[in-house]
C-alpha cells in the first residue's frame, strides 16, 4: 500500500498506420483501387498532413491505439471513459481485492497543512492516514461480509477513495485521439488526466508524427481560447509548446507571462 504515479504505455498500433491512412484518403479518388494499397509509403505523412489540412478526417479512423495505463486514480478514469468512441477493460474492484490498495496523492497537497485541534499536522501525511484508515475500515467490512472474493469484495468497496489506484486498457482511433487531447490537454481539464494525455502525446508522436504534428489543447484548432473567463491567458506560451511551426510575432516578456488559470482553472466539476 502507498502512493503511485501516472505510467501510460503504448501496446499496440496499427501496423504501418500513417500509411493506411493515406491509402484509405487516396482509395476515395482512385480509378485503380489495387494501386492505393502497393503504394510507396514515404509520402505517406505528406499524404496526412494535406488530408489533416482539408479537415477530412474520416479516412485516420482506421489507425488505433491501445494504451495501458496505471497508476492513476479511480476520479481519473471516471474522467477518462467519458469520452465514448474508444473501448476499455479496467480492473475490478469486484473480483480482485483491495486489501492493500495504492493511491495516488494530489501533488497540491505537498506543502499544505490541516489544522486539528490546534495542531498543524502536515496534508500528505494526513492524506496518507486517511487511506490507512480506509484500508482498515474496508478489511473489517469484509469479514462483517463474512467471506473473502467476489461477495465480500463488491460491497465492501463502496468505501474505497476516489484516491484508490486502477488500472486500465483503452483503445481509441485517431480521430478520437486527437479531440481526447483537444478536451485534456487544455489546462482547464484536470492535472492527472492531463498528465495522461501528454504522455499519451508523447508516445504516439513518436511513431505517428505527421499525425500528431500539431496535435493539442483545441486552442491550436480554434486559433485562439473558447474558455472565456477559465482562460489561461497563455494561448501563445501553449501555441509555441504544442505547434513545432509557429512563429510568434509577440514580444518574449509577453509569451512568457505565468498562467492566468491558476487555482480557479483547475477547480474544474469534472
Ligand atoms: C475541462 C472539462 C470539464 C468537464 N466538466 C464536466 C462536468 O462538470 N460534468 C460532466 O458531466 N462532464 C464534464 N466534462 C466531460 C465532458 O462533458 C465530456 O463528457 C467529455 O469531455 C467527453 O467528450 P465529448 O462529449 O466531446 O465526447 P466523446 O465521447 O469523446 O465523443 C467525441 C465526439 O463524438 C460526438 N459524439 C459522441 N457521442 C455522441 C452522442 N451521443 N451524440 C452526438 N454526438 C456524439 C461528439 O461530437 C463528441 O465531441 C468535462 C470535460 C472537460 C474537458
Amino acid at each position: 500500500m502507498g502512493s503511485v504515479k501516472t505510467k501510460v504505455v503504448l501496446i499496440r498500433v496499427t501496423d504501418e498506420a500513417e500509411g493506411l491512412i493515406a491509402s484509405a484518403g487516396k482509395l476515395c479518388y482512385a480509378h485503380d483501387s489495387q494501386k492505393v494499397f502497393q503504394m510507396n509509403s514515404n509520402d505517406s505523412g505528406q499524404f496526412v498532413q494535406k488530408l489533416m489540412q482539408m479537415g477530412h478526417e474520416s479516412p485516420i479512423e482506421h489507425v488505433v491505439f491501445t494504451f495501458y495505463i496505471e497508476g492513476v486514480s479511480r476520479a481519473m478514469t471516471h474522467q477518462l471513459v467519458r469520452h465514448r468512441l474508444a473501448s476499455y477493460s479496467q480492473r475490478s474492484q469486484r473480483y480482485v481485492d483491495h486489501n492493500e490498495f495504492h493511491y495516488v496523492v494530489p501533488p497540491r497537497l505537498q506543502g499544505k497543512t490541516v489544522e486539528i485541534d490546534g495542531e498543524s499536522i502536515d496534508a500528505v501525511v494526513y492524506f496518507e492516514q486517511t487511506m490507512d484508515l480506509i484500508a482498515e475500515r474496508y478489511a473489517k467490512l469484509q469479514d462483517a461480509l463474512g467471506q473473502k472474493g467476489e461477495k465480500s469484495n463488491e460491497d465492501a468497496r463502496y468505501v474505497l477513495p476516489n484516491a484508490c489506484e486502477t488500472k486500465i486498457l483503452m483503445t481509441m482511433n485517431a480521430r478520437e485521439l486527437l479531440h481526447f487531447f483537444e478536451e485534456r490537454l487544455c489546462i482547464r481539464a484536470q492535472w492527472e488526466i492531463r498528465s495522461a494525455a501528454e504522455q499519451m502525446l508523447k508516445l504516439v508522436k513518436d511513431v505517428c508524427p505527421s499525425l500528431f504534428a500539431k496535435a493539442g489543447p483545441k486552442c491550436i484548432r480554434l486559433g485562439g481560447c473558447p474558455e472565456g473567463t477559465g482562460s489561461c491567458g497563455n494561448y501563445e506560451g501553449i501555441k509555441r509548446k504544442y505547434d513545432p511551426e509557429y512563429k510568434s510575432e509577440v514580444k518574449q516578456d509577453i509569451i512568457d507571462l505565468p498562467c492566468k488559470a491558476s487555482s480557479k482553472s483547475l477547480h474544474v466539476n469534472d
